[in-house]
């Protein structure tokens, strides 16, 4: 009974302090590639730490205290949210993460050395997954991230986020973009407004490969490029056409992939984009 009362007395006393530090969602999507977009007043950072995960990822909130909190695509079931306010307190909230089933995709007849790739290749590889890592840890103001995105490119979704890939009966990672058919040569447009943060012809894997920064570590990776029109540095505008579809690299046919990054964190592009957004 007394450690009841004492624990009252410290609920009481500590409650209206804690309910002063709140945050308001914007929209959300608790699950697995999913995210939680949101605005807390006075917000300084913000971090996600998944329960299964080694490391929480950290992110900056916007100067009116906007922020958007991404989970990958393994997060345990449950992940820990904390902000960090400007006077110094925090508020931590643990969040429920749905579960997803993945499917199994059987891919056959992609060239050979981009299953197994030659001994000579390997410095290439590292070199170009280096330039891909910068690009994407690159933190920059822009809040274009939090506006609403439009489809890249018009045509079939071929595949999806999160599926387990063999490629010519070898295992592979994960796939962690959203695939749309279409021929070569049409459009790529920005799926929202961003700086170019990586504009290169042909990659190993990827082949014609571009990273747009969207403001915050949220960026747009597009792979399979026939053709880039847009160089380094440069602004984009949302609808603006950045480069051409192609199969490049690892591919079986004319496609675009487009990733979606929160720094290191891959997310699922199917939930950016606005349903009926953008048509060609
Ligand atoms: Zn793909």
């Amino acid at each position: 009974m007394r450690t009841l009362a004492i624990s009252l007395v410290g609920v009481l006393f500590f409650a209206p302090k804690l309910c002063a530090q709140d945050y308001r969602v914007l929209a959300q999507n608790l699950t697995q590639g999913g995210f939680l977009k949101a605005q807390a007043k006075n917000c300084q950072s913000y971090k996600i730490k998944e329960v299964n995960a080694e490391k929480a990822q950290a992110g900056h909130c916007t100067q009116d205290g906007f922020f958007i909190a991404g989970f990958s695509r393994d997060a345990g079931p449950t992940a820990e949210l904390t902000i960090n306010y400007k006077n110094g307190e925090l508020l931590s909230k643990s969040l429920p993460i749905k579960q997803r089933e993945y499917q199994i995709d059987r891919i056959e007849g992609v060239p050979q050395k981009t299953v197994t790739p030659p001994e000579s290749v390997l410095t290439r590889i590292r070199q170009e997954n280096g330039q891909i890592y910068a690009a994407r840890n690159h933190f920059s103001e822009q809040t274009f991230f939090l506006t609403d995105f439009i489809w890249p490119a018009k045509g079939r979704i071929s595949g999806v986020y999160g599926s387990q890939r063999y490629f010519n009966g070898t295992p592979k990672r994960p796939h962690y973009g959203l695939d749309i058919a279409a021929p070569k040569g049409d459009p790529v447009v920005a799926p929202a407004n961003g700086i170019v943060r990586l504009a290169h012809p042909d990659m190993y894997y990827s082949g014609g490969t571009m990273i747009l920064d969207h403001g915050y570590g949220f960026t747009s990776t597009f792979i399979h490029l026939s053709k880039l029109t847009v160089k380094e540095g440069q602004m984009v505008k949302q609808g603006d056409k950045i480069a051409e579809i192609g199969a490049s690299g690892r591919a079986t046919g004319p496609h675009l992939d487009w990733r979606i990054n929160w720094y290191n964190v891959r997310l699922d592009p199917a939930y950016w984009v606005v349903e009926g957004g953008h048509k060609n």
